[in-house]
Parts: structure tokens; C-alpha cells; sequence
């Protein structure tokens, strides 16, 4: 199992102070890595990456900054690699949603979504796969969703950035294999967090969710870890720009 060893690796998974993120951190944690635990708020990241490091006995160092602001990135990039280099796991996690009718969506609404779920992977990315390149190694999860390639009413524009992230994820192989960088997306289903809150909550949709998906649940974030560290670990140096769905056979049925 040597090939899925990450001890000696350094991942950086932004909004991991909460939900699927921290979920995914612990994972990595687990197999090895040390992570940085990242999110807007520097209270709950720190909160967070101590709570890690009591759980699983591993390294963590906390950072906050917005992952939409071009300059609070590269900022916020140079200070990881000043205190462990540059990343060789870096997991573009952090996203938002926003649920409105097409016809009614607001302009702002549309904006966020961008910069959030989309223009953030570009921005870390194109950062951190600078350094990676210099040293000739690198791995790139971005994280998709089953909306990577499915609509729903009212999450128009959350799809077209879950769509952008699998194109995205393909160009970044395209430009970046040739540094010995791997760069593909995860898609989760649907998977109980503080983003799906209130559609756990709802009976109705519980129950779509259940019909819909063969597997017949919600997702736990536990089944995303062995997908990631997959994706994290010498055993995919071969696989680069794919869309791995973990989503309970839900994209694969009608
Ligand atoms: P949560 O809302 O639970 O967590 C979001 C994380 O992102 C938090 O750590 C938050 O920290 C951080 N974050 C949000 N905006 C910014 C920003 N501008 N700059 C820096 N950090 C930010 O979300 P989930 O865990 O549910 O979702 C995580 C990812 O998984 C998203 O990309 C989502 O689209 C995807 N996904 C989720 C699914 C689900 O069922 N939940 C299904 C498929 C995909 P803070 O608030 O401090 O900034």
C-alpha cells in the first residue's frame, strides 16, 4: 500500500475549517500528510486544525484568507511556503451556493458564485502550481459536484462553476503535465454539511435524494477520503484532468 503513503507531504485544502473540507483534512491527516486547515475566518480555522490535530495526532497549521481576492491569495500562498514550501497536495475545496428561479436570479448572487466556487480554484491554483512546477511534482484536487454535469431548478449558475471546475481541471492538466503535475476533480453527490442543512432538513427532498441516488442515502463525508487520498498519492501519478464522481451511482443512472 506503499503507493497511498502520504507521510512526508504537505496538502493545503482551502475551507476545510468546517464541513466537507475538514472531513477531507482529517483523511489526509490520517494517511500521513500534514495539512494546512484554511478558511475566511482565522478563529474557526485555527479552532479547527487544533481539533484535527487532537483527533488524529497529526500536523496542522492554520491560515485564513479570501479565496476570491487575487492579492489575499498570493499573499496568503507565499506565507504557507515560507513556513513548509509549496504544497505537494493542493485541494481547491472552498465554495458557496445560492438557490434562486432563473428568472429571479440576483446579478450579485451569480457574482459570488463565480468568484467563490470558480475564479478561487484559478487563483490558488495557478499560485501554488508555480511552486509546484519549480520543483517538478504536484498533485491538484478540485472539487466538483454531481452538478458538474447535472442540472436542478434554481442552481443555474452553481452548475455553470461546478461545470467550469471539470473544464478547468482538464486545462490545468493540459498545461501543467509536463511539470510532473496531476490535476483532477472530486464530484461528491449529494452529502449532509452545513451546505445542504436545510434540504436534509426537508422530508420531500430527503426522500428524492434517496430515490434518486442507487446507494439510497445521503452521502457521509467519510466516503469522499479514499477517492481523495487516491488523488493525493503516487498510486494516480498516471491519471490527470478526470472527474472522479463519489456520489453513490447517482451520475450514472436516469
Ligand atoms: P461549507 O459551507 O460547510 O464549508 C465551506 C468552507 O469554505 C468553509 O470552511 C468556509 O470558511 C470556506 N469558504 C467559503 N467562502 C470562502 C472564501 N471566499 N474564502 C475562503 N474560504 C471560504 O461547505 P461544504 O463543505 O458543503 O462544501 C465544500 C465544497 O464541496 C464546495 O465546493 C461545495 O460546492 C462542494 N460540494 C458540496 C456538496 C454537499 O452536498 N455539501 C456536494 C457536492 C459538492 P469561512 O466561512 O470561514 O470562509
Amino acid at each position: 500500500m506503499s503507493a497511498f503513503d502520504l507521510r512526508g507531504r504537505t496538502a493545503l485544502i482551502t475551507g476545510s475549517s468546517r464541513g466537507i473540507g475538514n472531513a477531507l483534512a482529517q483523511g489526509l491527516l490520517e494517511a500521513g500528510a500534514r495539512v494546512v486547515v484554511h478558511g475566511r475566518s482565522r478563529s474557526a480555522a485555527e479552532r479547527a486544525a487544533a481539533e484535527l490535530g487532537d483527533k488524529t495526532g497529526g500536523t496542522t497549521w492554520a491560515t485564513a484568507f479570501d479565496v476570491t481576492n487575487a492579492a489575499a491569495v498570493e499573499q496568503g500562498v507565499h506565507e504557507i511556503e515560507e513556513v513548509w514550501g509549496t504544497p505537494d497536495i493542493l485541494v481547491n475545496n472552498a465554495g458557496i451556493q445560492r438557490r434562486t428561479p432563473f428568472l429571479d436570479f440576483p446579478d450579485a448572487d451569480w457574482d459570488d458564485l463565480i468568484a467563490t466556487n470558480l475564479t478561487s480554484a484559478f487563483l490558488v491554483g495557478k499560485h501554488v502550481a508555480r511552486g509546484m512546477a519549480k520543483r517538478g511534482s504536484g498533485k491538484i484536487i478540485n472539487i466538483g459536484s454531481v452538478q458538474s454535469r447535472l442540472a436542478r431548478p434554481g442552481i443555474a449558475a452553481y452548475g455553470a462553476t461546478k461545470g467550469g471546475i471539470a473544464m478547468l481541471t482538464q486545462g490545468m492538466c493540459a498545461d501543467l503535465a509536463g511539470f510532473g503535475i496531476q490535476a483532477n476533480a472530486l464530484a461528491p453527490g449529494y452529502f449532509a454539511t452545513e451546505l445542504t442543512a436545510a434540504l436534509v432538513a426537508d422530508e420531500q427532498f430527503t426522500q428524492w435524494v434517496a430515490g434518486r441516488t442507487p446507494a439510497g442515502r445521503w452521502g457521509r463525508v467519510e466516503d469522499l477520503v479514499g477517492a481523495l487520498v487516491f488523488l493525493s498519492s503516487s498510486a494516480s501519478d498516471f491519471v490527470n484532468g478526470q472527474v472522479l464522481y463519489v456520489d453513490g451511482g447517482m451520475t450514472a443512472v436516469v
